[in-house]
C-alpha cells in the first residue's frame, strides 16, 4: 500500500480525491496557532495543533466516500464561565468520520444514508479540507462550561470585581442571606 505524507504548518491541507484514487493518504500536520478559527464560539486555538491520521476512499452505495481517521493533539483557550478569565484546555481527541460527495445531497432522497453513520459530512468536488475536519471536531469537543478554578468565585455582585480579589473588599460584609432568618430569631430572643 502506497502512502502519501502531508506536512503543513499552515491552516490548509487538502486531501484530494484524485490522490485518494491512487493511494491511501497519511497525514501528519501541524496547524499554527489561530489557523483553525472556531467561529461562533468564545474559544480560540492558541497553541500549535498536531493532527495525525489516514484518509482513504471507499465505494459506498455507488458513492466515493472519504473515510478519515486520526487524532488531534493540542490546546485551545476560552473564557471561564464565572469570571471570564482565559482558561486553557488540552485536546486529545480521536476521530473516525465518513464524508460523502456534496453532489450526493441532491440525491439524498434516492440514497438512504446508512443509519449507523452518525459521523458523516460532505466534501466538495476536489476533496476534503483537513482544517475543516479539525474545526468541526473541536467545536463538538469544546466544554460547555470551563472554569479557571473549581473554586472560582466569579464576579462580586456588589462591586463587579472578581470576588476574593484584591480589588473586591466586600467579602467580609457579605453574609449568606440564608442566615437572615436565624439572625432575626436570635435578635428577637435577646430583646
Ligand atoms: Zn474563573
Ligand atoms: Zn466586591
Amino acid at each position: 500500500m502506497v502512502v502519501g505524507v502531508v506536512f503543513s504548518e499552515a491552516g490548509s491541507v487538502l486531501i484530494e480525491v484524485a490522490e485518494l484514487q491512487r493511494r491511501v493518504v497519511q497525514f501528519d500536520s501541524y496547524f499554527a496557532p489561530g489557523a483553525i478559527v472556531l467561529a461562533d464560539s468564545d474559544w480560540r486555538q492558541d497553541d500549535r495543533l498536531h493532527v495525525v491520521g489516514v484518509a482513504e476512499l471507499l465505494d459506498r452505495q455507488g458513492s466515493r466516500t472519504i473515510r478519515v481517521r486520526g487524532e488531534i493533539d493540542g490546546q485551545v483557550a476560552g473564557p471561564c464561565a464565572r469570571c471570564l478569565e482565559l482558561v486553557s484546555e488540552q485536546v486529545h481527541e480521536k476521530f473516525d468520520l465518513y464524508y460523502y460527495p456534496m453532489a450526493m445531497i441532491a440525491r439524498s432522497e434516492e440514497i438512504r444514508i446508512e443509519r449507523d453513520d452518525t459521523d458523516i459530512g460532505f466534501y466538495e468536488e476536489r476533496g476534503l479540507e483537513l482544517g475543516d475536519v479539525v474545526r468541526e471536531q473541536l467545536l463538538l469537543w469544546l466544554p460547555m462550561r470551563a472554569l479557571c478554578d473549581e473554586n472560582c468565585q466569579g464576579f462580586c455582585p456588589t462591586c463587579g470585581n472578581i470576588r476574593g480579589s484584591a480589588e473586591c473588599r466586600c467579602q467580609k460584609n457579605l453574609v449568606d442571606p440564608r442566615w437572615d432568618t436565624l439572625r432575626h430569631v436570635r435578635s428577637k430572643l435577646k430583646s
